[in-house]
């Protein structure tokens, strides 16, 4: 018989005696100090080793920012600043933070469609690169330079002629909201050229959530020729280069940690063609969830247990208002389960098939279905692991009007 495909070990939570620790803390004892459920837990810990261990495998001149989008909690945005060496930010909102965070407004860029006058002033007036997602952003940045009589740093944010293959999600290639079409950007560039605004460079991001080296690997060779052929048009030298990132984690059944290492030796192999066509650029990735998704869990708590026609269910405090990702609605199109741990009663046996769902009176809340988990009472914790992006911010909180989850950086 073929064995089920079983979740990927968690990279950095252990179990000791019966209970979930989160950074040294036993899941039980930190619900105590928090002082409610549900609440997401990050790891300040494992997000450094994350950031170190990635550094160490890429080439040294390769410089790492943070996706702030995957996970924008105040705390975490000023412990990873002192790791990383840029944030790439796409709101006012997340820019604020990143300030308040103490980061070098010279190495944030601002991505994303519809920026409005208010953000693209506020981003002139603070020095941070914007990333141009059209013509109309291009014509409106620079009027508002003129007005404000500050010249704006601004990189073209480029649409590519290909597509990041077997990605979660894809962001480039085709008809996109996203960037300007790499055919268009020459004129562009020489309009620019034409204007008072400082030309950085170029930022491609094909895509998120990959697994596959070969495949991201192709992305930046090919998103290196494009750079280097749209250079040809450019103002000025090319002074910053941003790849995208779009590395994944595991978190369905089947699925293994990234490989870096031919990623990281297929950078090592490109890097001095880059430099010898792009003398002064500085090359960047940008990654969210590759820096931050592993480090988090959320723990909710079990309100009830009930049986349903020979079906076991666990309801608890936490759901899809506050975990989408988890619930199978953020973008799934098969719904899948994120691995899931009885935090209280880790090693209790005998296991028993549940589903764990929330306190929504709607048949997608829905945080593991059909899974293995010791038994579990009401007041037990049930831990969602890789919770660390794309999951408080990223979730419909006022649906059914049910309490704010809280967030702990321990
Ligand atoms: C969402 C996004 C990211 C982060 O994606 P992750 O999968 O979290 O790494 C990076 N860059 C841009 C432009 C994005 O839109």
């Amino acid at each position: 018989m073929k064995k089920k495909p079983e979740h990927a070990p968690s990279a950095y939570f252990n179990i000791v005696g019966n209970q979930l620790m989160v950074g040294d803390i036993p899941a039980g004892v930190l619900a105590t100090q928090v002082g409610q459920t549900p609440f997401y837990a990050y790891d300040r810990s494992a997000i450094t080793a994350r950031v170190e261990t990635l550094r160490a495998r890429l080439p040294d001149e390769i410089g790492i920012h943070y996706a702030m989008k995957a996970n924008p909690m105040p705390a975490l945005v000023a412990h990873i600043a002192t790791h990383v060496d840029g944030f790439d930010i796409a709101s006012h909102g997340e820019m604020t933070v990143a300030l308040d965070a103490g980061v070098d407004p010279a190495e944030i860029s601002f991505a994303g469609p519809g920026k409005s006058d208010r953000e693209l002033a506020a981003a002139v007036a603070a020095g941070i690169t914007v990333n141009l997602e059209s013509e109309g952003e291009a014509r409106r940045i620079h009027e508002i330079g003129e007005r404000l009589g500050i010249r704006p740093r601004v990189a073209v944010r480029v649409n590519p002629d290909f597509e990041l293959k077997a990605s979660g999600m894809k962001m480039a290639g085709g008809a996109k909201p996203f960037g300007v079409d790499a055919e268009r950007v020459p004129a562009l560039l020489e309009w620019i050229g034409e204007r008072d605004l400082h030309f950085r460079g170029f930022h491609i991001f094909s895509g998120s959530q990959n697994l596959k080296p070969e495949a991201l690997i192709e992305a930046n060779n090919q998103t290196f020729d494009l750079a280097i052929r749209l250079a040809a048009s450019a103002p000025s030298p090319v002074e910053w280069l941003n790849i995208g990132g779009g590395y994944g984690i595991p978190y369905f059944p089947g699925e293994k940690p990234l490989d870096l290492q031919p990623i990281a030796d297929n950078l090592d192999a490109r890097l001095p063609g880059v430099r010898e066509a792009l003398p002064e650029v500085e090359v960047v990735i940008e990654l969210g969830r590759y820096l931050v998704g592993e480090a988090g869990v959320y723990l909710c708590e079990v309100i009830d247990k009930k049986v349903s026609r020979g079906k076991t269910f666990l309801v608890t405090n936490g759901g899809l208002h506050h975990h989408l990702a988890a619930s199978g609605n953020f973008g799934q199109v098969i719904r899948k389960n994120y691995p899931v741990i009885h935090a209280t009663n880790a090693r209790g046996e005998p296991r028993e098939t549940v589903s764990v769902v929330g306190p929504l009176c709607t048949p997608l809340d829905i945080l593991a279905d059909n899974v293995e988990l010791p038994p579990a009472e009401p007041g037990d914790l049930i831990a969602v692991m890789q919770s660390g992006a794309y999951g408080f911010s990223a979730s419909p909180h006022r649906f059914l009007s049910q309490p704010l989850p809280v967030e702990v950086l321990v």
